[in-house]
Order: structure tokens, then C-alpha cells, then sequence
């Protein structure tokens, strides 16, 4: 087979490391089987003759990595709390989660459901790679890993795991769920080109410990990746120490089955409330923390520690957490962590000091976790830099535009705040186009 060789031009945007932001103007990436040779103020004598976007004054960005989110909670987005919330915060499980979870044992629901959910993140962002949980239901799990297949995408989605602590009858057996994940496991791992299972128990409390030890065997077995939550709410550590009383913090709850990293690659979100060992430990055994700050801010559990784990070597991505977060934008997930990063460090850190040192994410830092930072689970990914496996998003802000001419990076980090399901232009993933706005002729 010939090497398929393609270049784009534009205003080529990337953090190729932690907030150190760079624009190619007008510049070239050349693009050879899905991955990138870099990039280039013209084009080299031997690429002159291949293809090329001609994308000129138009900001492209590396595709990002919404690295944790639940794709059947799509459907009750921005409804984040019970309005009459007299019954309190965890009445959001009982009132929209579980009740909207269980409709997917029904294949009618969950094709129109996932076929909707796949159509917009698409179209409407800039995510090209996923790591997302699913629900406990086999068959419609593997709808949606098969139909995130064939629009392009690429990444991780999972069966749930819960046999316990549940309501509404959304639950499985012990053995249900064992057997289901085998199953679900041995059917899917070779099944699609860019979309693989990845093992997700729900969280502690969801799942007895004979799952646990089960699944955790599976990953192993079948090399499967893992991925859970972590010390999100307060109460929830609590109720994790009352079921496990052996452990001296949550993640070892994990860790006791291989869930946390020390045999398979593994993502944690949130991560709100860690203890400085159990941030060692997420170091130490190479988890990457999905920070899914919109969620962080929903529910009352506070901020997670991005800029500490940052500094203690730990990998952050981000993560929407749809629909613990009201939406489906990595770019909006980059705001919504700076505005929380920075009200962080000012009650923390900055406290009422006028000299205090900036330490908080800004746009640059942000750009890095939604680029690299998640980007890195799925191997070189996140930048354009030579080696790197091509996804891009072409942008249109055409209607963003003012009187003024704006430098490009005026128009980045307008575009990052004042985006909107149209501004997608163009996205490619893996090399591959997958998505043409003014071509779009993809239904789903
Ligand atoms: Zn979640």
C-alpha cells in the first residue's frame, strides 16, 4: 500500500510542553500515514508535491482528550442538581443518573441515545480521542464502542461494573457482572479499529470485592486498561473506609485489586480529595488524573489539587464528566478549569497576600492538559510535533470576529471562550478525515 502524505496550512496552535504555548502562522504540518513529520515554515522539497488543506489565517489545534465522561448521561445534560434540592446533593443518582442508565437494557433507547450522543461529539467539539464509561448493559455498550468506530473516533469505553449499592433495579449479579465483562471483553477487544474496551467499576461502594478482584484479574489477563473514581466527595471517603476499614486512604481500595495502575494503565478522575500519600501512589504507579473541574464545581466537593499534582509529577488530563458536567466541550472544560484553578489558589494559596506567587492554570496550562496532558494516555498524542499521531480540529471563528484585527492569539483564547457547536470546521483523527462541516453529509 503507497503512503498516504497530506499537509495542512494555518495558524498551527500547540503546548508541546506544559505551558509553553506556540502559533505557526501560515505554517505547514505534513502528515505521512496518520502521523505527523512536523512543522514546517514551507514546505520541504520532498513533500512539494502532496496535497494540502489550505487553511490559511484559520487557527488549527491538536485534537483533544476528553478523558473522562459518561456517554449515556448525554441525554439529562445541564441538569446537574435536583431544583428541589431538599432531599440533598446525592438525591442527583437516584432522581436523573440510575433512572436514565437503566433505559439502555432496552437496544431502542440506547441506539437513538448513542446515535445522538456520537453526532454531536463529532460535529460539535474539538474531542477526538475518549475515555468514557458506558453502563452495566453489554449489548449497548458495544453499539456505542462500534458506532464511535465507524464516525472515527478514537479511545477507551467501558462496560460499568455495579452489583451493589444501587437503585431502580439498575444493577447486576456478581456473577452477572463477571461474566458480562469476560464476555464483553473477548468480543470487543479486536472488534473495532480505534475504539478498545477499557475495565470501569463505577466506583468502591458500586462494587463487592469478589467484582473487583475479578476484573482486576481481567485487565490483566486480557490487557485492558482501567478507570474509576477517586476520592471525589468527602462523604464518599468516608463510606469507602467504612467498607474497607483495612485501608488508610481510598486509593488503596484500587490498588488492593490492580486498579490503580501497578498492572494496567489507568485513569482516576477527580481525585478532589487525596491525601500527599495517595498522591504518591497515583505518582508512583503512572495513573493519569482526569480533572473534570465543571463537575468538581456541581457537586459540593471542591476543587481537585491540579496545579499540586502538577508539581508532584502526576499526569492531569482533562475530563467533562458528562453529565456531572453540564457539557460536552473540552474547550469549555479548559475555562472552567482556569476560573476554578484560579479561585483555588486565591483562597488557598494567595490567601491575602498582593505578592503572592501565580500559581494557578492559565490558558497555556490548560491547553496542555486538554491536548497532551490527556493526550498522553493514548500514546504520542496531543501535539504536532514529529512522531506525534495526527488529530487536528480546523476552527472557524469567523463569526467571533470584531472590528479590529486581532493577532492570533487574541483569536485562541476567544475562540476557547465564545465557542459554539459550529465552530468545529474540519477534524482529523489519526489522519483520517473525519468530519467536514461544509460537507457534512454524516448521519447517524
Ligand atoms: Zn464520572
Amino acid at each position: 500500500m503507497s503512503e498516504k502524505k497530506f499537509a495542512l496550512k494555518g495558524i498551527l496552535v500547540q503546548t508541546p510542553e506544559f505551558d509553553k504555548i506556540e502559533f505557526h502562522e501560515n505554517e505547514y504540518v505534513v502528515v505521512v500515514d496518520g502521523v505527523s513529520q512536523g512543522i514546517f515554515k514551507t514546505l520541504p522539497e520532498e513533500y512539494k508535491d502532496i496535497k494540502v488543506y489550505d487553511y490559511s489565517d484559520q487557527l488549527i489545534f491538536p485534537g483533544m482528550s476528553d478523558i473522562h465522561l459518561h456517554a449515556p448521561q448525554y441525554g439529562f445534560r445541564g441538569m446537574g442538581e435536583c431544583v428541589d434540592n431538599s432531599l440533598g446533593w446525592n438525591s442527583w443518582f437516584e432522581h436523573y443518573c440510575f433512572p436514565e442508565e437503566v433505559k439502555y437494557k432496552d437496544m431502542e433507547y440506547a441506539k437513538k441515545a448513542y446515535n445522538r450522543f456520537v453526532n454531536d461529539i463529532v460535529k460539535t467539539t474539538s474531542t477526538t480521542r475518549v475515555a468514557a464509561f458506558a453502563t452495566i448493559h453489554r449489548e449497548a455498550t458495544e453499539y456505542l464502542m462500534q458506532k464511535m468506530d465507524e464516525a472515527g473516533m478514537a479511545g477507551y469505553i467501558g462496560k460499568l461494573n455495579m452489583d451493589r449499592n444501587s437503585f431502580h433495579g439498575y444493577v447486576e449479579t456478581t456473577e452477572e457482572s463477571i461474566r458480562e465483562t469476560e464476555r464483553w471483553i473477548l468480543e470487543t477487544k479486536d472488534a473495532f479499529k480505534n475504539i478498545k474496551p477499557i475495565v470501569t467499576p463505577r466506583y468502591t461502594p458500586s462494587c463487592t470485592d469478589e467484582v473487583m478482584e475479578a476484573i482486576g484479574k481481567l485487565c490483566v489477563k486480557y490487557n485492558v486498561p482501567t478507570m474509576s473514581h477517586l476520592s471525589e466527595g468527602i462523604e464518599e471517603i468516608e463510606w469507602v473506609k467504612q467498607l474497607k476499614p483495612e485501608i488508610e486512604f481510598y486509593g488503596q481500595a484500587y490498588d488492593m485489586y490492580g486498579l490503580l495502575g501497578s498492572t494496567v494503565p489507568c485513569i482516576q478522575a477527580h481525585c478532589i480529595h487525596c491525601t500527599d500519600d495517595e498522591f504518591e501512589m497515583l505518582r508512583n504507579r503512572n495513573v493519569t488524573v482526569a480533572h473534570c473541574p465543571a463537575s468538581n464545581m456541581s457537586g459540593p466537593n471542591g476543587v481537585a489539587r491540579v496545579m499540586d499534582m502538577v508539581h508532584a509529577g502526576i499526569k492531569v488530563g482533562l475530563g467533562t464528566d458528562m453529565a456531572g458536567g453540564p457539557n460536552l466541550s473540552i474547550m469549555r472544560a479548559m475555562t472552567d478549569a482556569m476560573w476554578a484553578s484560579k479561585m483555588r489558589w486565591m483562597f488557598t494559596k494567595r490567601d491575602k497576600d498582593p505578592h503572592a506567587k501565580e500559581d494557578y492554570l492559565n490558558m497555556g496550562k490548560a491547553f496542555y492538559l486538554a491536548t497532551m496532558g490527556g493526550g498522553q494516555f493514548f500514546g504520542k498524542v496531543g501535539c504536532f510535533e514529529k512522531g506525534y499521531e495526527f488529530d487536528a480540529v480546523v476552527i472557524d471563528d469567523s463569526d467571533l470576529r470584531d472590528f479590529n484585527d486581532r493577532p492570533a492569539e487574541d483569536r485562541f483564547q476567544r475562540v476557547i471562550w465564545q465557542h459554539h457547536a459550529r465552530t468545529i470546521e474540519v477534524k482529523f483523527v489519526k489522519g483520517e478525515l473525519i468530519y467536514d462541516r461544509d460537507r457534512d453529509t454524516l448521519t447517524y
